[in-house]
């Protein structure tokens, strides 16, 4: 029988595939957590592109686990108001007693602004850009990762962030993403007159659904969701669709309808994916955020749930390299055990994104009689049941023990 290579309580050498908030988190995790971190990503800088994200309270006690100041970040919000393209009340969803449920807040923040604030603080040499993964070898005696100018790099764990269409998921066997008929034209635009910024505002109508969420100063998150397949043509002039598709709908979606132009939406569509949540993994190699669960934007979840992968995976490896002589079967059983913790709640998600949103005025009225703390309590519930709590807890508890100076 060989003997497993001992890595005992040495700081794991750990090496992320991709620098978008997934990477990036569980790379200032383990950075915390005094392991060996290095970070390859494919761009010539690290950049999040895109709009303004929802933090909702399970990213947000993540975030105060890595000691993110999130402090003037975006905007908080009160209040999500759903209602159909009539304006017919469908919820109003009380975002301050989910708030006070769940102990952190909710807050709309450009992607951008986020990983700024992910960065703050991070050591910038322990991020390596223009580097493209194209391989992984995955031994027992840990693993090695190849770029696409045939340098190579090893370590005793890969981490595979590389989001929607990851290389990393290709190589331990998962599944390709798949389009799930929808996309979105989304983006952010400033605007003076938001009616009120504490306010998100969401409209379903039968053939597509827009949000309206106020993200920081004069900021606003836009998207427009629309059926989307494989052979679109995109329109030679995107915003004329879409205003064919959503005028009429509230005044203060036809403002921002007559605020964009072509120019805001180039960049867009961005159709939803979602793939099958991979079987757990073998050796050393795991992923994390979407490179492990794409999923549609339905519920704001993407990036909350990438850094809850990040949580429970520091934990992962902080308990096994507290264990004297942790051996590389040790730390393969860490990831499997990660992977699993994590499986059934990403899969939860993962389905509930899948459900189709628009619906006809008929279709939502039964919804609109049900009463909004009601409805608030679904929403809260269902945060707290996707959240492992207890762990997240238990973990806080841990951290501000470790950083309390002693009297
Ligand atoms: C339209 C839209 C709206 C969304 N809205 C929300 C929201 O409101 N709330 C929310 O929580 N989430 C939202 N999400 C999802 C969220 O943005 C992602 O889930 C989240 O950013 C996690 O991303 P990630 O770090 O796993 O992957 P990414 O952000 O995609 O980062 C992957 C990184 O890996 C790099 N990379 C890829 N391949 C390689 C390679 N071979 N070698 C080296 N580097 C590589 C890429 O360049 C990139 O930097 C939305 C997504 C979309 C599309």
């Amino acid at each position: 029988m060989p003997i497993p290579h001992a890595i005992s309580t040495r700081a794991l050498r750990v090496l992320v595939i991709g620098a978008g908030v997934g990477g990036i988190s569980v790379a200032r995790g383990l950075l915390r957590d005094g392991h060996d971190v290095t970070v390859f990503e494919q761009r010539p800088e690290v950049m999040a592109g895109g709009g303004a994200v929802t933090i909702w309270p399970n990213g947000a006690t993540v975030l105060r686990q890595l000691d993110v100041d999130m402090d003037g970040a975006g905007q908080l919000l009160s209040t999500v108001r759903v209602v159909t393209a009539s304006g017919r009340p469908v919820a109003t969803l009380d975002l301050t007693a989910i708030v006070d449920r769940l102990g952190a807040p909710v807050r709309m923040v450009p992607r951008r602004v986020l990983l700024y604030r992910l960065l703050d603080g991070f050591p910038a040499e322990r991020i390596r850009c223009n580097s493209r993964a194209v391989g992984v070898v995955n031994s027992d005696d840990g693993v090695r990762v190849e770029f696409d100018d045939g340098s190579w790099a090893e370590g005793d764990v890969l981490i595979g962030a590389d989001g929607l269409h990851s290389m990393v998921r290709d190589i331990v066997g998962g599944r390709p993403a798949q389009p799930t008929g929808w996309c979105s034209w989304q983006g952010l635009v400033n605007l003076a007159e938001v009616p009120d910024k504490h306010v998100a505002l969401m409209m379903i109508g039968e053939h597509g659904n827009l949000g309206l969420w106020p993200a920081g100063g004069f900021a606003l998150q836009w998207w427009f969701d629309l059926p989307w397949s494989a052979d679109f043509v995109r329109p030679h002039r995107p915003i004329d669709m879409i205003r064919a598709n959503f005028t009429g709908w509230s005044h203060f979606a036809d403002r921002v309808l007559a605020t964009l132009t072509d120019d805001d939406l180039a960049r867009s569509p961005f159709p939803h994916f979602r793939h099958p949540i991979p079987r757990p993994g073998r050796g050393a190699v795991t992923l994390l955020g979407d490179a492990a669960h794409t999923m549609p934007p339905t519920l704001a979840q993407g990036a909350n749930q990438a850094l809850l992968d990040t949580m429970v995976l520091c934990k992962a490896l902080w308990d096994c390299r507290r264990e004297m002589n942790c051996s590389n079967a040790d730390l393969a059983r860490a990831l499997r055990w990660y992977e699993n913790t994590r499986r059934r709640k990403v899969q939860a998600v993962s389905w509930v994104t899948t459900l189709q949103v628009s619906r006809s005025e008929s279709v939502l009225r039964p919804a609109g009689m049900m009463s909004d703390r009601f409805m608030t309590w679904v929403l809260a519930t269902f945060l707290h049941s996707i959240s492992h709590r207890r762990m997240s807890a238990e973990i806080s508890r841990e951290l501000a023990a470790a950083t309390t100076p002693v009297a």
